[in-house]
């Protein structure tokens, strides 16, 4: 072929002076696309060479070389992979061939932040070498055809290139940058090694570079006729499950996470369908220092035929999921995805929603059967999945599962089917009591009547606790009930006999109570009798809809504002305290106030005026 000069197609240039505009804050991404193109070339060889052994010619070894000439402030990047005929480079890289391009450019909108978000979909390639460059030259051969079939192209990017046939020997694809002035930034090999680790680090064929050392005469770095591979070349997920040991996935974690500990566990799976990608994925043994983060991002790496994209954790896995370190690898996503199109492409969520599946499954593996290791992820992480409760609906059955609690039969590890499994006969709903330490809640009065009748309660002392329930309201059918919250109803597991007992002794209370309720109005919203307590004299409860006094608590510890609500104070009309309140008239008030002060200590709470509370103490010991 003669040489020729044509003319880009019209989109071509449109998108030409679009990719110079809008990326140019981000102009290191140039290289990654061309190293990407020389990889996929490389893959394309490989794949056409499965029918067609020669195809390899002498060069079996597929690699890329990156190197520059500072004096001719070129930086050229060569692949020895499929190479382009001469009509393949005028198709490939004078017009845009791929569907939806008309539809694309009839959505710019000459607004650069959004149209370059556009841009990242359909992935710009080639021609973001013109954000740095004022000439591209590409010289190729196709592999399979004869040296003097290779082609030169070479464009300023201004609306025509230039096309011939030159003789090349080499197979594969040399794109040669002669890079602007001001981008002299890209003649360096330190940057370039830092971009290409970046970006490339496990693109899977080797990266070239040659080396550069101190030269003790001249003084200054020289660059060496020899050549170094600069990227680790080894996309460990994208191998095998079968070829990757166990040392070698233990490795990697710690690479990608900077921990120093192995991890609990991991997955690694290539899923088919919809949309394609490969998911490695690890839960670390320890919790990081600021696991409470809720903003941090940086667990799970995106790549896209293993390019790396970015590490945007939120766009894949939910916030509550925050431990969860690892790689996805999409097979069908664009290159230049931007975070906004993360957020909103259909592709992402498909992964967001697998890859939440599969960290799911891999937990309820760990616990169904190394449960020991469970129970050391649920002391580091459980309070953090307890949020996925209130955040994920679609997946809350799985996490409640995946609970595990305190109860008062066994100080950690219940879990739910537990619980159940040993409610008793006529038991209705799973009982709960919220406290700020499992001391405070083994010690509190409210539970007197369940240990009396054996009836199992969690104990539940997580700061997320109490918003976790406000969005649990039952499990496998059995309402949760709080133990301190509402009048108790014991239903069916009280029998006749004590029900009647417990409605006389109140009846017979009635009096007293009436003269309790005057002497606290300024303290509780109402006084009660109970039967739920044994040996405590009285307990604060509040009523059902109200916030519990733990949570105000928690709220204020926050310095948030918590609705002031009035407790109802419960009493045990058969303890001696409370007898004592009937035959000693003239301390009623002390005795009333001291009743209500011991109840609102038990429960964890602060006395508003302890001195108060000391001299009516006082004056009760010595009357
Ligand atoms: P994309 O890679 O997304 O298809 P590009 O604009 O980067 O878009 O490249 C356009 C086409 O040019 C590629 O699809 C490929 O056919 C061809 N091409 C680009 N770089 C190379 C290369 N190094 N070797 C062979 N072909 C290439």
């Amino acid at each position: 072929m003669e040489k020729q000069t044509l003319a880009f197609q019209a989109e071509v240039q449109q998108i030409l002076h679009l990719v110079t505009h809008s990326l140019y804050s981000n102009k290191e991404i140039f290289l990654r696309e061309l190293v990407s193109n020389a990889s996929d070339a490389c893959d394309k060889l490989r794949f056409e060479a499965l029918d067609n052994n020669a195809l390899y010619e002498d060069a079996p070894n597929l690699e890329v070389r990156v190197w520059f000439d500072a004096e001719a402030k070129t930086l050229t990047i060569r692949d020895n992979g499929i190479g382009m005929s001469a009509d393949e480079a005028v198709a490939h890289l004078g017009t845009i061939a791929k569907s939806g391009t008309r539809e694309f450019m009839s959505k710019l909108q000459g607004d650069q932040k959004k149209d370059a978000n556009l841009i990242g979909q359909f992935g710009v390639g080639f021609y973001s070498g013109f954000i740095v460059a004022d000439r591209i030259t590409v010289e190729s051969r196709r592999a399979g055809l004869p040296a003097d079939q290779g082609v030169r192209w070479s464009s300023d990017g201004s609306g025509q290139f230039e096309v011939e046939t030159i003789n090349r020997p080499e197979r594969g694809t040399d794109v040669i940058l002669h890079l602007r002035d001001e981008e002299s930034e890209f003649l360096s090999t330190w940057r370039l090694k830092s971009i290409i680790g970046k970006y490339s680090d496990h693109i899977s064929l080797p990266i070239l570079m040659k080396k550069e050392e101190w030269d003790a005469e001249e003084k200054k770095q020289v660059v060496k006729d020899e050549w170094e591979t600069v990227n680790k070349a080894a996309a460990l997920w994208a191998r095998s499950k079968s070829d990757v040991t166990d040392a070698e996935y233990q490795e990697f974690y710690k690479q990608i996470s900077y921990d120093t500990e192995a991890p609990l566990a991991y997955t690694h799976n290539r899923v088919e369908g919809r949309s394609e990608y490969t998911q490695l994925l690890y839960v670390p043994a320890k919790a990081p220092f600021d696991l409470w983060n809720r903003d941090k991002r940086g667990g799970v790496k995106l790549y896209v035929k293993r390019v790396f994209i970015m590490d945007d954790a939120e766009a894949l896995m939910p916030v509550y999921l925050r431990f969860v370190k690892g790689v996805i690898d999409s097979a069908d996503l664009p290159l230049n995805v931007s975070r906004e199109l993360l957020q909103e492409s259909r592709d992402v969520k498909a992964i967001r929603e697998g890859s939440t599946k599969r960290v799911l499954s891999m937990l309820e593996d760990v616990a169904e059967n190394q449960k020991d290791k469970y129970a050391s992820f649920w002391n580091e992480f459980g309070a953090v999945l307890k949020e996925g409760v209130g955040e994920d609906h679609a997946n809350q059955e799985r996490l409640v599962k995946l609970l595990r609690f305190a109860s008062t039969q066994a100080d950690e590890g219940v879990s739910f089917a537990d619980y159940i499994g040993r409610m008793k006969e006529g038991q209705e709903s799973i009982y709960y009591i919220t406290a700020d330490s499992l001391a405070g809640a083994k010690s509190s009065p409210q539970l007197e009547i369940f240990r009396k009748k054996g009836i199992e309660v969690l104990l539940l002392t997580d700061r997320v606790d109490e918003w976790m329930l406000s969005h649990l309201y039952e499990v496998e059918g059995k309402p949760l009930q709080s133990v301190a919250k509402g009048a108790v109803d014991l239903g069916k597991l009280q029998d006749d006999e004590e029900k009647k007992q417990a409605e006389e002794a109140a009846e017979a209370f009635k009096p007293v109570l009436e003269k309790l309720k005057t002497a606290l109005k300024d303290r509780a919203k109402d006084v009660r009798s109970t039967s739920r307590l044994v040996d405590s004299p009285a307990c604060i409860v509040v009523e059902e809809g109200d916030m519990s006094a733990h949570l105000a608590r928690m709220l204020k510890q926050a310095g948030q504002q918590a609705p002031k609500t009035q407790p109802i104070l419960e009493v045990n009309p058969s303890h001696a305290l409370v007898k004592r309140l009937e035959a000693d008239e003239s301390h009623f008030d002390d005795l009333a106030n001291l009743l209500f002060d011991q109840a609102w200590l038990a429960e964890g709470g602060q006395l508003e005026s302890p001195a108060d509370h000391v001299q009516r103490v006082t004056r009760l010991l010595t009357a």
